[in-house]
């Protein structure tokens, strides 16, 4: 007995010996890249390690591979450039999530041949008579056709099943199976604001347009998905940003997002299936009831709440309906939007709010700077989505305020109808990015994704760097125009700001949270025309694989 005993301790105090340096190795080394760090220098490394879903060190190849161990998985990325993971600061991902599962995609559909096929796609392997619905995210000029998609041409991509296609919030098309479903025959039967659209002889065409009031409350009598198609189109959408480097959004909430909409992607978390990071906002519901609505959500979630995969991040773009678009608010709508921020203020909340522009957005900084004579507002990091015409004179409102601006890709589908309303000379300061970052405010990157934009990181990206539109028009004049480095900020540690992440992650830094992409295409040297069509090979979030391909398929 004695000698096994001695044994046993002389193992016991070799693995106590052994344990702290074996801690010490890294769970995942990646070498041989083009790591671009985005950190404050810019500064490009060879190789990282990463221990506990962090960065421990970035070095050299030949110094990275010194400190992998026995158990050190090595990701040999072969020269490919390494990107933080993308951070969208404006994307609508809850919503889009809970329907990814269920509806057609026509995100960079270069044809209406190759749109209509993916319709056809559906057909044949959803359901048989499977509501098919395009819920947005394109637009007529990406198609060579230039041109919408008839009626008669959705029937015959899909005979048997009811059609539905959306383009942005003011117009959509169904077929003939849709209209009986939904038992719509007259303009009567349409919501309120939207009428059945007619051609010139005055016969029906089949689409529907109208405001957005219309076009949403068409949306919402289509079929909701059921509560595990919600789940199951989480994951995959989830999975879907992770393809294309985005690891982080930060949601701004929006139109008809109730309470009921959350728990899917509450119960993606609850099981730690969480592929992207989330910070998620409240938006006011019933016109005229926000702010008891959000008091009663609010009351148990403080600002910051929840983990690194889900954040509870204030309230999001639309806090009053009477504040939602108006260019002219009355002063009691003001004062009930007044009464909201200054209590989301006193309660220490984010929040980011949705304007339009510029002529009317003093409206708002008053009312922020009112709030701010009593209860500083700064440390509360609030943020303006879209002002895509913001002055010179607001953007510095807004940095004495410590406001953060979320700047989206709206001028690639929307540029050339900006360039008829505003002109051509207007245009090429939209939106005036390097404006913004002389002044200092902090800048995000993102889309606004998925009824009225594509969630693609890259589609943006580019089109921060040539300023075209969908349709080829380059309408941003080389003063507004970032450099690559510049928007790839946006995209990363800008957007991390907006969630108080910028030390967590946003870049490639020890002590960050490892979430990277390796890409296809190197984005530094790429043909500008080319960047649309980069997509990551393989994304981390905290040192996990979440999409892998390509030669790096096989490390899931
Ligand atoms: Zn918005």
């Amino acid at each position: 007995m004695r000698p096994f005993a001695i044994a046993r301790i002389c193992v016991v105090a070799t693995v106590f010996a052994a344990a702290p340096a074996a801690a010490q190795a890294p769970d995942t080394i990646l070498v041989n890249g083009k790591i671009l760090t985005v950190d404050q220098q810019f500064s490009t490394r060879e190789a990282l390690a990463i221990r506990d879903g962090r960065i421990v060190a970035l070095d050299t190849t030949a110094n990275i591979r010194k400190l992998a161990g026995r158990q050190t998985r090595v990701v040999d990325v072969q020269g490919r450039t390494v990107i933080p993971g993308l951070i969208d600061s404006h994307l609508h991902a809850i919503r889009a999530a809970q329907t990814f599962a269920t509806e057609v995609n026509w995100i960079g559909a270069a044809s209406l041949t190759d749109a209509l096929g993916r319709i056809s796609e559906a057909a044949r392997t959803m359901k048989p008579g499977a509501w098919l619905i395009v819920a947005g995210g394109w637009n007529v000029q990406q198609f060579k056709e230039n041109r919408r998609p008839t009626q008669a041409e959705l029937v015959a991509a899909a005979p048997g099943n009811p059609v539905y296609v959306q383009l942005g919030y003011g117009w959509a098309m169904l077929t003939p199976l849709a209209y009986k479903a939904l038992n719509i025959t007259t303009d009567a039967d349409v919501p309120s604001g939207g009428k059945m659209e007619r051609d010139a002889s005055g016969k029906l065409t089949g689409g529907i347009s109208g405001g957005q009031g219309a076009i949403i409350a068409l949306f919402d009598k289509l079929p909701r998905p059921t509560f595990d198609e919600q789940v199951d189109g989480t994951k995959k959408f989830f999975r879907e940003l992770n393809r294309l480097a985005l690891t982080g959004v930060y949601d701004p909430g929006g139109n008809n997002l109730a309470p009921d909409d959350y728990q899917a992607v509450f119960k993606v978390w609850r099981r730690g299936e969480m592929t992207v990071r989330v910070a998620y906002t409240l938006c006011g519901q019933t016109p005229g009831a926000e702010f008891e609505e959000l008091k009663g959500l609010a009351a148990m979630m403080p600002q910051g709440f929840g983990d690194d995969m889900l954040r509870f991040g204030g309230l999001g773009e639309r806090i009053t309906a009477a504040m939602n678009n108006n260019n002219r608010p009355t002063s009691a709508e003001k004062e009930q939007y007044y009464q909201i921020v200054r209590w989301a203020a006193d309660r220490g909340m984010t929040l980011t709010m949705h304007w339009n522009n510029d002529a009317s957005v003093g409206q708002l900084l008053d009312i922020f700077e009112r709030v701010n004579k009593d209860v500083p507002i700064a440390p509360l990091r609030w943020s303006i989505a879209h002002l895509n015409d913001a002055s010179a004179a607001t953007l510095a409102r807004m940095k004495s305020l410590g406001i953060g601006w979320t700047v989206q890709d709206a001028m690639y589908f929307g540029g050339d109808g900006y360039v008829q309303q505003a002109g051509a000379d207007a245009a090429k300061r939209v939106p005036p990015v390097e404006t913004g970052r002389k002044i200092g405010i902090p800048i995000g990157g993102g889309t606004d994704a998925h009824r009225v934009a594509s969630y693609n990181p890259f589609t943006s990206l580019q089109w921060f760097l040539d300023g075209r539109t969908v349709g080829g028009t380059a309408i941003r004049g080389p003063e507004e125009t970032p450099d690559r480095a510049g928007a790839l900020r946006f995209y990363t540690i800008g957007s991390a700001w907006f969630s108080f992440d910028e030390k967590r992650r946003g870049s490639l830094e020890v002590g960050k949270l490892a979430d990277l992409a390796v890409l296809s295409k190197d984005y530094m040297t790429a043909p500008v025309e080319d960047i649309h069509t980069i997509e990551s090979l393989l994304t981390l979030v905290g040192g996990k694989v979440v999409y892998a391909a390509g030669p790096f398929a096989n490390s899931q």
